[in-house]
């Protein structure tokens, strides 16, 4: 491994080439070990394709692991597919592709069994039934959940024991993956990443794979509070945008109706407060013990998140407070302690006692319905390059994705994208390896990691919950700012400017397609076009990075 030193310039880092003293050959590289990056590569491995997995911090520090209220899947007796994909469009607010959405819930269930079959363990009734709660937009109980509300914890643990006693199955932790390497065809070819640690000086290194697939998580930490953990910073959207794909409906950021409001300055990743625990019965109320969401919808405080989300911000501007209450008194504490765990002792950790007290909760960044644009088998628009997880768009999500569909798109369409590379590889369609050939990595300006605290308030402040022309335009400014190169102080380009960088990129994005889509629809809240326009906007919005230049249509 070497160090980026030759790359410096005075003021700003560079891309580094990979360097030919790390470099590692497979067929299948997998970014990310979240349950989308897991599940691909076991799939692919029970075909005996050389996989890796890299992942830039550790195994299980992705949002799959923070995931509380379950997994929805038709499981349920008298459920079916069809109700499962009629209340994944009505979330969707008219953007679902209804043929994805068709996938996820038909495969769905036997995805999830899969999923037990390779370890994880659901909570199950006395006769040895799955146990299902609801969340906000489903008309039926069709949650898997585990320990409680620690689904996201248990699926982790499931997936990273079956990778790691599959000695065959190649791990790299502490490397964070930086670009794609393409062929003199434009075809992927690898990946450079920066390796941290491995008893040598950090540096530059390449992966040279047949295919790669990006599964690097959502992409929260662009904005200030959020319940994302500290990786997710949209790295593989940003990845893919270098690379010449195409990343789709970046505007729809869902902002969970219920994070434990820590005071006004919070920042970082904040706790969640589940939807199942409105799902099993609390209840918003403001600081007068109003119930604000009946009336609002048919739902009240269970209808789909942009509407409570919404419902929550209305209620502070009309009451001028800066959170709301949920209110879960009447579950008791042995409830509490049983069926939330988790949650129970974060509250207490910040001094707060659900049993007794009322929970303050506002809205913070939460999913990214979009992502990099794939197919229905999760190629992106760059050959031999796949995405899925919360790093692609599939079109399931549309405008707002329906809750707890999450880890279930990212397993199904997981096990699609490994059926896809088993099958190219057995038709020979795989590509084939290009170390010698591969094109030179594009150089590019890299920010100062200092860079991100601001990112992150630019956006809250212009690009969050409530958007207008006025306060976006705010935005593209603030973020062109940032653009200005900054003395760098540092002597080696760190994890911290790569993922800076980063962030600036899927911003700058995010806020262009915002501006762009002038209405309001599912989690895209404009103040200054409050209805939805199907007449011009029933359509998804499209970004490219052409010569550096950002182009979105
Ligand atoms: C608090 C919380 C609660 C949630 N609750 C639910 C729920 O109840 N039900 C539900 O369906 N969904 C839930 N979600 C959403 C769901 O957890 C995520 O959408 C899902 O887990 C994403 O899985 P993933 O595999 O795509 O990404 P992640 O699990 O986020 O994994 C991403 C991986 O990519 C790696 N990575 C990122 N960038 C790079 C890089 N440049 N180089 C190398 N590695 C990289 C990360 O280190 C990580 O390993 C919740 C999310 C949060 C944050």
């Amino acid at each position: 491994m070497s160090s980026t030193a030759s790359a410096p310039s005075p003021s700003v880092r560079r891309l580094a080439a990979p360097a030919p003293g790390w470099t590692k050959t497979t067929d299948v590289v997998v970014v990310g070990s979240g349950v989308a990056g897991l599940t691909t590569a076991l799939r692919v491995r029970e075909a005996g394709l050389r996989v890796l997995v890299v992942t830039k911090a550790m195994l299980d520090d992705g949002s799959t692991r923070w995931a509380q209220g379950g997994i929805a899947a038709a499981l349920g007796e008298g459920d079916t597919p069809e109700q499962h994909l009629s209340d994944t469009l009505v979330a969707g607010a008219g953007l679902c592709d209804e043929e994805a959405v068709r996938m996820l819930v038909t495969e769905g269930p036997g995805a999830v069994r899969r999923l037990i079959a390779t370890g994880a363990t659901f909570d199950r009734d006395d006769e040895g039934e799955i146990l299902l709660t609801r969340e906000g937009g489903h008309h039926r109980r069709r949650i898997a959940h585990a320990g409680g509300d620690a689904t996201g914890a248990e699926i982790s643990r499931a997936l990273v024991e079956a990778v790691r006693t599959d000695d065959d199955l190649e791990l790299i932790e502490h490397a964070l993956v930086l670009d794609l390497l393409t062929d003199a065809k434009g075809r992927t070819a690898g990946l450079t990443l920066h390796v941290m640690g491995e008893g040598q000086r950090d540096g530059v290194g390449a992966v040279h794979a047949r295919a790669v697939v990006l599964a690097t998580g959502g992409l929260g930490q662009v904005f200030s509070a959020t319940t994302n953990p500290a990786v997710s910073t949209g790295d593989g959207v940003a990845l893919a945008l270098r690379a010449g794909a195409e990343v789709a409906d970046l505007e729809f950021v869902q902002f969970h109706p219920t994070v434990l409001w820590l005071g006004p300055d919070a920042e970082g990743q904040q706790p969640l407060i589940s939807e199942a625990v409105r799902g099993e019965g609390a209840h918003l109320v403001d600081a007068d013990g109003v119930r604000f969401m009946v009336g609002q919808h048919e739902l009240a405080e269970l209808a789909p998140r942009d509407i409570v989300a919404k419902g929550i911000m209305r209620r502070m501007q009309e009451t001028g407070a800066e959170h709301m209450y949920l209110d879960g008194r009447r579950f008791g504490a042995a409830m509490w302690e049983e069926r939330f765990p988790t949650i129970l002792a974060s509250c207490r950790s910040h001094g707060i006692d659900p049993v007794t007290e009322l929970i303050p909760v506002a809205p913070a960044a939460h999913y990214a319905s979009g992502g990099v644009r794939t197919d229905l088998r999760g190629h992106t628009s760059v050959s031999g390059l796949y995405a899925c997880g919360e790093a692609a768009c599939t079109g399931v999500h549309g405008a707002n994705r329906l809750a707890s569909n999450s880890l279930l798109e990212g397993l199904v369409f997981a096990e699609r994208i490994a059926a896809d590379i088993i099958e190219r590889d057995r038709l020979g369609k795989l590509a084939p390896r290009h170390e010698d050939t591969t094109r030179p990595v594009e150089v590019v300006p890299l920010l100062a990691a200092e860079a991100r605290a601001e990112i992150q308030r630019v956006m809250t402040r212009g690009v969050g919950v409530l958007r207008s022309a006025d306060s976006m335009a705010a935005a593209v400014e603030g973020l062109a700012a940032l653009a200005e190169p900054e003395p760098d102080k540092s002597e080696f380009p760190q994890v911290e400017t790569w993922e800076a960088t980063n962030l600036h990129l899927v911003a700058s994005a995010l806020t262009a397609a915002a501006l762009l889509r002038e209405e309001t629809r599912g989690c895209h809240w404009r103040e200054d076009a409050p209805d939805r326009d199907d007449e011009n906007w029933q359509k998804h919005l499209i970004t490219t990075l052409d010569e550096g230049r950002l182009q979105v249509g």
